[in-house]
C-alpha cells in the first residue's frame, strides 16, 4: 500500500483531486487552511455558477459532502503545512498542529486571492458604500437578501458593472485577464434584471471575453433577452454628487467623454495570485511564474508538474481558471500523483 497523497487546499481543484484519488483506491490527506472546505465558491458565498446554473452551495457543497464522507480521505480544516522534505514516494510534511505525516506525493490546489478593490481607489470602492464587488453581489443573491444599495437598503434603479477591475491593468501590475469575469458579470447583470425588472444595468468594458460557447448564452442573451446595455469605455473615476454615484470616462467608440449617474457600481474583480504563494514556494521548494502564480511544467508533456518532482499543482493556483477547468486539472494532477505513488509501491515490492 502506498503512502497517502497530500492535497493542500480544499477548493474545487483540491476536492476534485481528492475525489479522483480516492475513487482509484488511493488514500488522501487533504489540508485546508480555512475552517471549512469548498474554496472560493463556498467561502465567498457565490450564487448560481456559470455555466451550469447550479447554486454553488449545491454543486460545490455536494463535492464537499462526497469528500467528507469518503473513508480514504482524511480532511483536516484550519491546518497549513509548515515544513515539507524528502523525495518522490517518501515525503514528510509537518502540519501547523504539530503533527507529521508521510506522503508519496503532494498536490497544491491552493487557489487564488480575490483582487482587493481598494487598490483601485479612483473607482470609488472603500469611499462610497454603494460601490461593491461581484463577490458582494454573489453574496446578496445567494443569501436571499436581494440586490440592495448598502448605504440605505433601497433597490437600485441604475447599476453599472465595471469589467477588468484588477485585471489587464498595467498601472497596478496586473496584466493578466481573469478569464471568467466577463461571463460572470453578464450572468449577474441578467440576474439583476430578473430580480429588479425596472433596474437598468450597464456593463462598461474594454473588450468582451465571454469565450467559447459563452458568447451566445451570456453576451448576446444578456443584451437581446434581458436588455443589458454595454458601453465600450475607458473609466476615469467614480465619484458622487451627494445623491448618486457618477461614473466618468470616455466612450471609446464615439471618442467622447461620458458622465452617467448610477445608484450602485459593481467592480468585476479579478483573480490575484494567492497571497500565500511566496510561503508555499519556500516550503514546497516550487518555483512561481512571473506574475506570482505557481509555475507549472510543459502544457502537454508534464501535466500538473511543478518545478519539484513529486509535487503537482492544479486549478487557480496556476493562474486564473474556471471551476470546470480547475476540476479537470485536479483530476489530471490526481492521475500524475497516482502514477508516482504506485511506482513507489512497485519499486518497494521488487
Ligand atoms: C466573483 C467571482 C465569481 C466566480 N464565479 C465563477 C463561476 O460562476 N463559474 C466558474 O467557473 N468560475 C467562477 N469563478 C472562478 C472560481 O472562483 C475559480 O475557478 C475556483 O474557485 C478555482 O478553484 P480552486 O480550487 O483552484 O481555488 P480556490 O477556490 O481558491 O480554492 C483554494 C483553496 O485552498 C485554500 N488554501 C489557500 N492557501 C492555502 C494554504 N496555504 N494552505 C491550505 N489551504 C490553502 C483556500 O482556503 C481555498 O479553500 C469566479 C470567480 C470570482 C472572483
Ligand atoms: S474576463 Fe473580461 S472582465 Fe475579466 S479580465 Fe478578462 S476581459 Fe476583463
Amino acid at each position: 500500500m502506498s503512502l497517502p497523497v497530500l492535497v493542500v487546499g480544499g477548493g474545487p481543484a483540491g476536492l476534485s483531486a481528492s475525489r479522483a484519488l480516492a475513487a482509484a483506491g488511493q488514500s488522501v490527506v487533504l489540508v485546508e487552511k480555512e475552517d471549512r472546505l469548498g474554496g472560493a465558491p463556498i467561502l465567498s458565498g457565490y450564487a448560481k455558477l456559470v455555466p451550469s446554473g447550479e447554486w454553488a452551495k449545491d454543486a460545490i457543497g455536494g463535492m464537499v459532502d462526497q469528500v467528507e464522507a469518503h473513508k480514504l480521505i482524511a480532511a483536516q480544516t484550519g491546518i497549513t503545512v509548515k515544513g515539507f522534505s524528502g523525495k518522490p514516494g517518501a515525503f514528510k510534511a509537518v502540519l501547523s498542529n504539530g503533527k507529521t505525516i508521510k506522503a508519496s506525493a503532494a498536490i497544491l490546489t491552493t487557489g487564488f486571492t480575490h483582487f482587493d478593490s481598494v487598490n483601485k481607489p479612483e473607482w470609488g470602492f472603500g469611499t462610497y458604500p454603494d460601490v461593491v464587488t461581484t463577490t458582494q453581489i454573489e453574496q446578496m443573491l445567494s443569501s436571499g437578501a436581494g440586490i440592495k444599495c448598502p448605504s440605505d437598503g433601497r433597490e437600485p434603479e441604475r447599476v453599472a458593472i465595471l469589467l477588468c477591475v484588477g485585471s489587464r491593468d498595467r498601472q497596478i501590475g496586473r496584466t493578466w485577464c481573469s478569464k471568467i469575469c466577463c461571463t460572470v458579470s453578464a450572468n449577474i447583470a441578467m440576474e439583476i434584471r430578473e430580480a429588479l425588472p425596472k433596474c437598468n444595468v450597464y456593463i462598461y468594458y474594454m473588450d468582451i471575453r465571454t469565450f467559447g460557447l459563452y458568447e451566445d448564452r451570456y453576451y448576446w442573451e444578456s443584451q437581446e433577452k434581458h436588455k443589458v446595455k454595454y458601453i465600450k469605455a475607458r473609466i476615469a473615476e467614480v465619484t458622487s454628487d451627494g445623491k448618486r454615484l457618477i461614473v466618468k470616462g470616455e466612450d471609446t467608440l464615439v471618442k467622447r467623454p461620458i458622465t452617467i449617474p448610477f445608484d450602485m457600481v459593481v467592480h468585476a474583480i479579478g483573480m490575484d495570485p494567492n497571497v500565500d504563494n511566496m510561503t508555499l514556494s519556500a516550503i514546497f521548494d516550487v518555483k512561481l511564474q512571473e506574475h506570482g502564480f505557481i509555475g507549472r511544467g510543459l502544457a502537454y508533456s508534464a501535466i500538473a508538474e511543478t518545478s519539484r518532482p513529486g509535487v503537482f499543482v492544479a486549478g487557480a493556483a496556476t493562474g486564473p481558471e474556471t471551476i470546470d477547468d480547475s476540476i479537470a486539472q485536479g483530476q489530471a494532477a490526481a492521475m500524475s500523483a497516482i502514477a508516482l505513488a504506485r511506482q513507489g509501491t512497485l519499486e518497494t515490492a521488487k
